[in-house]
Formats: C-alpha cells, sequence, structure tokens
C-alpha cells in the first residue's frame, strides 16, 4: 500500500507511529508487539505523530539514524529479526519506515527480554502461560497436530515421518508433494 494511503488509516494492528528517531525504544517495543501477533508483521513510521500528523524526522544525519537504528534491533531482538528500513519523503519531509515480518519458523520473539504482543494499537507483556500456548500452536517441534501442506493443502492428524541426523531422530516436516506440513489452525 502506498504511505500515504497508511498513514491516512492511523495507528493500528500492523500500524505504528513515532514522531521521534529519538522514540527508539517504544517503537521497537511496538514492532515486537506487532510481529508477535496472528498476523506476525508490522511497520512503524518515525516522522509522523500519533495522530496522523506527517512532522518528518530530524534530517541530520539520517544514515548513522539508520545503521544506529539497524544495530538496536540486531542486538536487541531474540532470536535475530529480518527487518527493512527505508528512507521515504512524504508531504516534503522526511520519514525512515521500519518493517518487519516474523517467519513461520520463529513462534515469537523478544525485545530486550521481553515478549509483548501488540492488541489494536497499544501492547503488552505476554504472560508465561501464554508464550506456552502460541509455542504449542506456531512451533512445530511442540504442536501436537493436525497438519496442512504449504503447498498441496492435504491435512494429516500426526506427523510419523522421522529421520536420523547426527543429533538423533528428527521429525520431518517434508510432505511427499515436495512442500512443507505446518501447524494447521
Ligand atoms: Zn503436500
Amino acid at each position: 500500500m502506498e504511505l500515504a494511503g497508511i498513514i491516512a488509516q492511523g495507528e493500528g494492528q500492523t500500524t505504528e507511529f513515532k514522531k521521534s528517531l529519538s522514540l527508539r525504544r517504544e517503537a521497537l517495543e511496538a514492532l515486537c508487539g506487532m510481529v508477535n501477533a496472528d498476523c506476525a508483521k508490522g511497520i512503524v513510521l518515525f516522522g509522523v505523530e500519533p495522530d496522523g500528523v506527517v512532522c518528518g524526522v530530524e534530517s541530520g544525519n539520517l544514515d548513522s539514524a539508520q545503521r544506529s537504528l539497524s544495530q538496536a534491533i540486531n542486538q536487541g531482538f531474540e532470536p535475530r529479526l529480518p527487518f527493512e528500513i527505508q528512507v521515504k519523503v512524504v508531504e516534503d519531509r522526511w520519514l525512515v519506515v521500519l518493517s518487519a515480518e516474523r517467519p513461520r519458523s520463529v513462534p515469537y520473539y523478544e525485545y530486550d527480554g521481553r515478549a509483548w504482543i501488540r492488541q489494536g494499537s497499544g501492547k503488552r507483556q505476554l504472560t508465561l502461560a501464554e508464550k506456552d500456548q502460541i509455542r504449542r500452536v506456531r512451533d512445530r517441534a511442540f504442536h501436537p497436530g493436525p497438519w496442512k501442506c504449504d503447498r498441496c493443502g492435504i491435512c494429516v492428524g500426526q506427523l510419523i515421518s522421522v529421520t536420523m541426523t547426527k543429533d538423533g531422530m528428527r521429525k520431518t516436516y517434508d510432505c511427499s508433494c515436495g512442500g512443507e506440513f505446518w501447524p494447521s489452525t
């Protein structure tokens, strides 16, 4: 979607506005909450006020700002979060656009030791019980079934295929069609 369209829709489940790059911690906690939610993705726009007014970021040194933002993401997220940072111009002002998506092999992310979950445009920390529940639903090693192939769409109740690796027996998730089995929800 066009950036202007995203801004016009306002903050929500997958969109967070931050008026300044100095609000980095809050922004990354919000990003953590968005990728941990079921939609598994989020976008943070730096240079937009919470009510959607485009104020632009401090244009001093956007290169080093992007570098330090990248560094904070790489150091703060566990496991490592794939992300993209872009600099865009909207209404003649500079915006820094940070977007990320949780691969389905990752049940949830922690930022600075905390697992956030977004609800609407707010966030809270996941409880221990919720983390367990998420692992059962999303983590293939914990998921009890049923399973669905991402290629042919076949559903199976149980996975019985195992392979021998140097670390011992391991479940395999390969379907005979060449696809992979993932938790069916
Ligand atoms: Zn298949």
